[in-house]
């Protein structure tokens, strides 16, 4: 694929505008239609290009859970309860650096946004997957999606299932919820222009008034926004040189990347080039899950030493990047007969390196040094006996102790476990969505949500199963309700 140069011109260049609009989106994910339909709503002319054939992006390919809680529907139908500060406090511990202010309002107002996509014909069932997993495959909604209950946050944060699936059966729900609501902006009047790449922005007096682009190659000319910009084109999972600069790691071929063609950061690009600033690039949501079946959180993590490194009921994104941590980034699943057995149904990320008789021999055959393996089982197993884990603090119904041969070894490892990831960070914006240049000021007529932006997913250690899609819609609505308000730039 060749590579697009994206940049910022002045007005003096433009000869002539093809068209208008009061607010102009880059990008047609959940993050654009939320902002279109936002902005529609306000009373604003709204404009969306996509670079695709249709739209969906990204967002398409997603099971569809979002992150919310504070009391919706949902939770109180299947008799969960969860508060707003309890919620605050879990996301603000979870987040390396977090804006207080973006997540107290996210929080704050998680029911009513809640409220706003089933208003919007966005279907979600009062229901709940009550097992362990990455994505149910039923049309269950409600699944505990992150590290509520587990060490430390489950003793800060009153635990509550927060991940709430859009109803569909299988693994479409982002698929479901963006042709509802690309319908639903289609009905209030959105124009959408597809297969048109928008590849730079025109800036008039400071300004950001327009963007330029070409379809299937060809220029079509500038466009001109009376209020704002947003861009809303995702992440950069697909650019390679923006990997090098911010994420060598994922260039490793022990990593399958999630992207899609359009992936490439253009949103992060035009708006670095408008003079905005990027954060937390190097975090990534990096994943290769070990259950279900549950029974396998009841085994150990172990790295090259023999040690435990993370416990091994939190989410799989966290135990992930604490293995990629590891010497070599390597390390190993450990099972007995029963834990292994119990459900033999694999999520399939984690081979299997061998059985073995006893610890010795898995110790020697794994090449761990003489000792470490037998006196971590040791010490594991007399404490899960007793229903404690002093070490890490894995939850109770997690503890057995193993002792059932043979024992089984699943290969944790980099370049052996199938690692999934996709990036996470984005230009640094306003709680508005309002693109800030390296002083923090906005830079007027742009702002930026979804996937180019920067709010409350920064690192996979500290994700959530729904915390994208749930910070792209309702931060992505709120800018554009923003944008639909801002004074006209002429
Ligand atoms: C396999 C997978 C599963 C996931 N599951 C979940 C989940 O269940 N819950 C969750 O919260 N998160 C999930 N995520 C992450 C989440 O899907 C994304 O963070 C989120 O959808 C991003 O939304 P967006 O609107 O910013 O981007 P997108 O949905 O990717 O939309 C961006 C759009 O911009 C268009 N575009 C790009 N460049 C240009 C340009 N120059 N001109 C015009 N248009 C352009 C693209 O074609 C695309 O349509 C998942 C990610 C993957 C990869």
């Amino acid at each position: 694929m060749s590579k697009t140069q994206y940049g910022v011109i002045d007005a003096k260049q433009v000869a002539t505008w093809g068209d208008e609009a009061d607010v102009v989106i880059i990008g047609l994910g959940c993050a654009g239609v939320c902002a279109a339909i936002e902005a529609r709503e306000s009373g604003a002319e709204v404009l969306v290009f996509e670079r695709a054939s249709g739209g969906g992006g990204v967002t398409m390919m997603a099971a569809g859970h979002l992150y919310l809680g504070g009391g919706t529907r949902v939770q109180k139908a299947v008799g969960v309860n969860d508060t707003v500060e309890d919620m605050f406090t879990y996301l603000m511990m979870n987040t390396p650096e977090p804006d207080e202010k973006k997540i107290r309002e996210y929080c704050e107002q998680s029911v009513a946004h809640f409220n706003w996509l089933v208003e919007h014909g966005v279907p979600f069932n009062d229901t709940m997957y009550k097992g362990k997993h990455v994505l149910q495959m039923t049309d269950e909604c409600l699944i505990w999606s992150g590290n509520e209950e587990v060490w430390p946050f489950r003793d800060k944060a009153l635990p509550a299932p927060r991940g709430h699936k859009v109803a569909q059966v299988g693994e479409l729900g982002g698929a479901k919820m963006m042709e509802i609501l690309i319908a639903k902006a289609k009905a209030l009047g959105v124009r959408i222009v597809v297969d048109a790449h928008v590849h730079e922005l025109v800036r008039e007096n400071g300004r950001i008034v327009g963007v330029g682009y070409r379809v299937f190659g060809e220029e079509k000319g500038h466009v001109r926004a009376r209020k704002a910009v947003v861009l809303a084109a995702g992440q950069f999972t697909q650019n390679e040189e923006m990997l090098a600069k911010y994420l060598p790691e994922l260039l490793d071929p022990g990593y399958t990347r999630q992207y899609t063609p359009n992936d490439d950061g253009a949103g992060h690009q035009l708006g670095l080039a408008a003079g905005g600033v990027v954060k937390h690039m190097d975090g990534a949501l990096i994943s290769a899950a070990f259950y279900p079946p549950e029974s396998h959180i009841k085994g150990i993590l172990v790295n090259k030493l023999g040690k435990r490194y993370v416990a091994e009921d939190c989410y799989h994104s966290r135990s992930s990047i604490f293995t990629t941590k590891q010497p070599d980034r390597k390390g190993w699943l450990i099972l007995d007969e029963q834990t292994y057995a119990a459900e033999p149904q694999h999520y399939g990320a984690y081979p299997l390196v061998d059985a073995f008789d006893t610890v010795e021999e898995m110790e020697k055959g794994l090449g761990l040094p003489k000792g470490s393996l037998v006196e971590t089982m040791k010490k594991y197993n007399e404490n899960a006996a007793k229903g404690e884990d002093p070490e890490l603090h894995k939850g109770k119904k997690w503890l057995k102790p193993l002792t059932h041969p043979p024992y089984a070894a699943l290969d944790a490892s980099v370049g052996a476990a199938t690692y999934m990831c996709f990036t996470l960070g984005g230009l640094d914006v306003s709680i508005e969505g309002e693109v800030l240049d390296a002083k923090g000021k906005a830079i007027p007529g742009l702002y930026a949500i979804g996937g180019c932006a920067s709010n409350i997913a920064q690192d996979g250690s500290g994700y959530s199963s729904g915390t994208c899609i749930g910070e792209s819609t309702y931060f992505g609505r709120r800018a554009g309700r923003h944008a639909a308000r801002a004074a006209a730039g002429r």
